[in-house]
């Protein structure tokens, strides 16, 4: 028999932005209930050294800084149920969230935080040197190959972007597209093209990740351009071929874009849905930061606070 919970706040994912609606709506004595998923901590878990989160002088690795956050949205009063949403219902109060545990939750306001999911190439190696080399984050780990050759994979405004920021650490970037063509902003097309350590090549797949077992580092990779296959020293591949945003679920009653990305009032975090609030990745296309997702959680709950206040439930 389906398990029938009821709450004022729930709250889906468990990333930075969820742990910190959790926290804010906690201490609001709102009680929330956090459906962590079933990637508890989000893609934080699965970065190594993380060294641009404010308040620790020295890399904390990115589960303990998860699991400190969750500690934390706990200690000051939210239930956390281990579950995955799978279905919800928005067309009438009070919310409704199905999960794949069998329980169904009563929400009055609902805080989405579920994040984007990196999207892979898929290819051999990619996944065994994930965070070894392979990453998804020049801004969390472009620090590690300061004055390195390093290849980003991508042609939209992600790779670019990323291939620009390296350029300022690394001694060579190597941007790997697969088209003759860059889809991203022509501004930031201009601004790679004058840069002089930033080496295109075009029509060009990276087919096989490389590297050593001791230490366990990405030593080169195999790419495959029109003249055929060659390999390519490289210290790091950072993946920017984009993300997607978990929307799925949502989308039978949340507005989104193009993309996928939740649509929010601009500055604010409410959706098309009234009660319906968003935060972190799920709604946000350019920044994509720990930080920033814990400040739109922030944002989430404190709008979810005042519209129960306004609401009178
Ligand atoms: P994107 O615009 O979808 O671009 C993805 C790129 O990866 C494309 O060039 C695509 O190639 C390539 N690609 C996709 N699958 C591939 C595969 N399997 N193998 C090799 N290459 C592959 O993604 P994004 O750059 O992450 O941007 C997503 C959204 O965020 C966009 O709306 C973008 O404008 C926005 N964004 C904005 C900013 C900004 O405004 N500053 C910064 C970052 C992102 P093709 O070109 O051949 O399709």
């Amino acid at each position: 028999m389906t398990e029938r919970l009821s709450t004022k706040v729930a709250i889906i994912g468990s990333g930075s932005a969820g742990y910190t609606a959790a926290i804010y709506t906690a201490r609001a004595s709102l009680s929330p209930l956090l459906i962590t998923g079933y990637q508890t901590g989000g893609l934080l878990t699965l970065t190594q050294d993380v060294e641009n989160f404010p308040g620790f002088a020295d890399p904390i690795l990115g589960p303990d800084l998860m699991a400190a956050m969750k500690k934390q949205a706990e200690n000051v009063g939210t239930t956390m149920l281990t579950d995955q949403v799978e279905r919800v219902d928005f067309s009438s109060k009070p919310l409704l969230c199905h999960t794949a545990g069998g329980k169904t939750i009563e929400a009055e306001t609902i805080i989405i935080a579920t994040g984007a999911q990196v999207r892979w190439l898929g290819i051999p190696g990619e996944q065994e040197y994930c965070g070894y080399g392979v990453s998804s984050c020049a801004t969390c780990d472009g620090f590690f190959f300061k004055e390195q050759h390093v290849t980003v994979v991508g042609g939209g405004n992600s790779a670019v972007e990323e291939a620009i920021y390296l350029s300022s650490l690394a001694k060579k970037v190597t941007l790997v597209h697969r088209r003759d063509q860059l889809r991203a902003a022509p501004i930031l097309q201009d601004r790679l093209f004058a840069i002089s350590n930033i080496h295109c090549l075009w029509n060009t797949q990276v087919s096989q990740v490389h590297g050593t077992e001791k230490p366990k580092a990405v030593s080169h990779i195999t790419v495959t351009t029109p003249e055929g296959p060659r390999d390519l020293d490289t210290k790091a591949l950072f993946v920017a071929i984009g993300h997607d945003p978990c929307t799925h679920i949502f989308k039978e009653f949340i507005d989104t874009d193009d993309y996928g990305y939740a649509l929010v009032r601009k500055g604010q975090t409410g959706t098309n849905i009234p009660g319906v609030f968003v935060a972190g990745d799920v709604q946000d296309s350019v920044f994509r930061q720990a930080i920033t997702a814990a400040a739109s959680g922030c944002m989430a709950a404190l709008e979810t606070e005042k519209y129960l206040a306004q609401s009178g439930e």
